[in-house]
């Protein structure tokens, strides 16, 4: 017999299939989806490669397969190729996703973890303690009889003995000691507090019917459920888990990396156990990945939770995948391969004929605008669960502020709030739109603006340093006072930093404690959640931060929210902006008064009339879509169009410019009849990143089969001109990030 392989490799000449003859002894166990080692070219070492065909004979002279070492499913290499295929890679790169983590080449990258336990050597009636000598040994003698199967460290605790005790045991021939392997689990260390199921509102009920229905038909069915926040979405996951499980299927629920805190996860362990849950994602060791993978290949976990790439956890019998948070950007993927973990999650519940449900208080507008073409079913939930009413919103324009005279970052409104906040005890967040919002350092006299050497980037400003730093390449140099350009002194700080408004803060009121999260603060392995923990545990007054402070936390005690500039967000260069801003506007409020305490929000805003800040006053996201959906419509935007970004990187810029053209004149002249508009190669915005040139490609259309095929072509027709060896290529539909 013999097999079609692919080789595991970036390289885009080798993404096509090579012919190997499968040795006898491997017939009955090769099959589609076996990743396999074979000799290749006249490398010395073998390659790995995937088995994605079997047939009877080939007109090749071939090799044989040299060695088989892990068996994926014939539907995950399927799902392999139709990947690569949408997204433009090779198979390979999309395998590696399904892989278990911490192993190549048949070696184990990562091995098991291996401890030594203690057992008896003897049979028990043969052991006579009271020949043995001295008290201690006696004592761990006894223990030990009792207790088979515990590690040295653990007897020389429980039996309060020495180790010395303990191997003299050994060498006595009493005891012995075995290795055995013993699971890395991330959850070990975590505390189960009951998490008793609630009984659900009438709302509640409803969604969860409608859902269990097609749970019970076996069917595939896309649900949305849009519900406000705190309305008890996670409850009715959780509900619907239970439900799953019972019938003996699994469940993948899907979060942002960044709500993937101790609190969700504890809240699942309450309700189901660590037994039969494993979860996937960045923080966890390699190892630890490796064994959580294991569990779910093995069939012992039947919950996974996870981030982006945990929607190819090896779970089988899948019952529901559910997204949480769907409009949350890092579902898609923006490195190779740059996959959509929704569209994944699509092809998988329609092969396993089984729920999806995405949830959220902001859906994406395509995902709002496919359910009102019914394509998703929407389901509502329009109140809180807990009966806490929704906070007040209040806008003020910062340009009436400047007007009567007020230079500070708090308005008069936000700065009385906070005061009598302070004074009742409560807490208060103040967030900062967009990462960083940066003090940049410019000019006066000339414009001039520091930028990184590497990044044609402006420089942000540190004020704990003093330094001036790339947030792309790291790249840092000490302040000038002198311009560089014109050398005159009038250079200046421009912009807002979450250090700048601190310090502001701590001046206004020196008796508030305060404290900070953004990249700069978050950055050991759990700094993140200590923030947080101690912002709530310390009754912290004041939390100042970023984008991080937005998603799904639950701070009983915070009745105030201060948005000290709104606009930010708003001035992107992308379609989606105001998408964006009112997405984070909604999902900031929506930390303010969570329990019976009401809620206040302040928004600060130069632009009180734009729709999206108006709208998130108002909380409605209805209003907001139907506008939203308007412009779209009318600037012809996604989900009315798909936009193609073709991307080219590399040092050598003439080059970039001649591979541009040339791919241009070809997608124009191939893609014209299917009314694709391409436009011309571009810098991109940010237009050198790391002494890169960056150059792009955008063409606006409808993405469908017949267009994938092509641009599959015409990138085949590039790798196998041999040519363009110095310059990246890749291509991109509907980006997160347009810069
Ligand atoms: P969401 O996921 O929509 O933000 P959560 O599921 O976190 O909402 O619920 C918000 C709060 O309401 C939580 O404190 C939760 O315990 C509570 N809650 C949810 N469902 C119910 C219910 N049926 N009865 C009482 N409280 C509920
Ligand atoms: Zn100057
Ligand atoms: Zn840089």
């Amino acid at each position: 017999m013999i097999a079609e392989v692919i080789i595991d490799s970036r390289a885009k000449k080798l993404n096509r299939k090579f012919d190997y003859k499968i040795p006898e002894e491997l017939e009955d166990i090769i099959e589609i989806g076996s990743r396999v080692l074979v000799p290749f070219a006249n490398f010395k070492k073998l390659e790995e490669g995937y088995v994605i065909k079997i047939k009877e004979k080939t007109e090749y002279e071939v090799k044989e397969i040299a060695k088989l070492s892990e068996n994926l499913s014939k539907e995950r290499i399927e799902l392999a190729r139709w990947m690569a295929r949408k997204y433009f890679c090779n198979v390979s790169e999309c395998v590696r996703l399904m892989l278990t983590p911490g192993t190549k080449n048949n070696e184990k990258v990562i091995s098991d973890k291996k401890m030594n336990f203690v057992y008896l050597n003897l049979k028990k009636e043969d052991i006579d303690i009271a020949s043995l000598r001295g008290e201690k040994q006696k004592k761990a003698m006894q223990f030990i009889l009792k207790n088979e199967g515990y590690t040295i460290p653990e007897i020389m605790n429980l039996a309060d003995v020495s180790r010395d005790t303990v191997n003299s045991l050994i060498k006595k021939g009493y005891i012995k000691i075995e290795e055995q392997k013993v699971e890395r689990n991330p959850l070990a260390l975590k505390q189960k507090n009951e998490n008793r199921k609630l009984e659900l509102t009438e709302e509640q009920q409803i969604v969860f019917d409608r859902v269990s229905e097609t749970i019970d038909n076996e069917k595939f069915e896309e649900f949305l459920l849009y519900g406000v926040t705190g309305s008890g979405k996670t409850e009715v996951y959780m509900q619907l888990i239970e439900k799953v499980i019972n019938k003996g299927k699994t469940a993948i629920m899907l979060v942002p990396e960044i709500s993937l805190t101790p609190q969700m996860i504890e809240r699942f362990i309450g309700r189901f156990g660590k037994g039969e849950l494993a979860v996937l994602h960045s923080k966890l060791s390699k190892g630890e990945r490796h064994d959580e993978w294991i569990k779910i290949r093995e069939g012992r976990a039947k919950i996974v939770i996870g981030a982006r790439s945990a929607i190819f956890a090896p779970l089988e019998n899948i019952g529901i995948i559910i997204i949480d948070e769907e409009h949350d950007s890092s579902y898609k993927s923006e490195s190779t391969p740059r996959y959509n973990a929704k569209e994944i999650a699509i092809k998988i519940a329609k092969e396993s004929r089984s729920v999806l449900l995405l949830g959220s208080a902001t859906p994406d507008i395509n995902t709002f605008f496919r359910a009102n073409n019914n394509e998703i079913t929407l389901l509502r939930l329009t109140t809180r669960a807990n009966k806490s009413s929704l906070p007040n919103v209040e806008v003020v324009d910062l340009k009436m502020e400047l007007a009567t005279g007020n230079k500070s970052m708090l308005s008069k409104s936000l700065y009385g709030k906070m005061e009598r906040n302070l004074k009742d005890k409560r807490q208060t967040i103040l967030f900062l739109n967009r990462r960083g919002y940066s003090t940049f350092i410019m000019c006066r006299e000339c414009g001039y603006t520091v930028k990184c050497p590497n990044c044609s980037i402006s420089l942000t400003y540190h004020s704990f340093e003093n330094k001036l730093k790339c947030h792309y390449c790291s790249y840092e140099e000490k302040v000038v006072n002198i311009c560089p350009n014109c050398k005159s002194d009038k250079i200046r700080y421009f912009g807002t930093g979450t250090q700048k408004l601190e310090k502001e803060v701590k001046k206004i009121f020196p008796s508030a404690s305060t404290i900070r999260m953004d990249v700069d603060t978050v950055t050991k392995k759990n700094s993140y959640e200590e923030i947080l923990n101690k912002f709530k545990n310390e009754n912290i007054d004041i939390l100042i931060g970023t984008q991080m402070v937005v998603k799904g936390h639950h701070f009983p005690n915070v009745t105030l929210v201060g948005v000290i500039a709104a606009d930010s967000s708003l001035n992107i260069d992308d379609f989606r902006a105001n998408e964006r801003t009112f997405q984070i506007l909604t999902q900031v409020a929506g930390r303010a008064g969570r329990e019976n305490l009401e809620g206040n929000v302040v928004i600060q805003t130069y632009n009180p009339d734009n729709f999206s800040i108006e709208f998130a006053k108002k909380q409605n996201y209805d209003l907001f879509y139907r506008t939203e959906i308007e412009l779209r419509k009318q600037l012809k935007y996604p989900p009315f169009c798909d936009i193609i970004v073709v991307g080219f990187s590399g040092m050598d810029e003439k080059e970039i410019v001649k591979l541009s053209t040339f791919v241009y004149n070809m997608l124009k002249t191939n893609l014209e009849k299917y009314e694709i508009n391409v436009f011309n190669p571009m810098p991109a915005p940010i237009d050198k990143i790391q002494n890169k040139f960056r150059w792009r490609i955008i063409a606006k259309g409808n993405v469908t089969e017949e267009v994938v095929i092509i641009i599959n072509k015409c990138l085949q027709n590039v790798y196998d001109l041999n040519e363009f060896k110095n310059t990246n290529l890749y291509v991109d539909v509907n980006p997160n990030n347009m810069m």
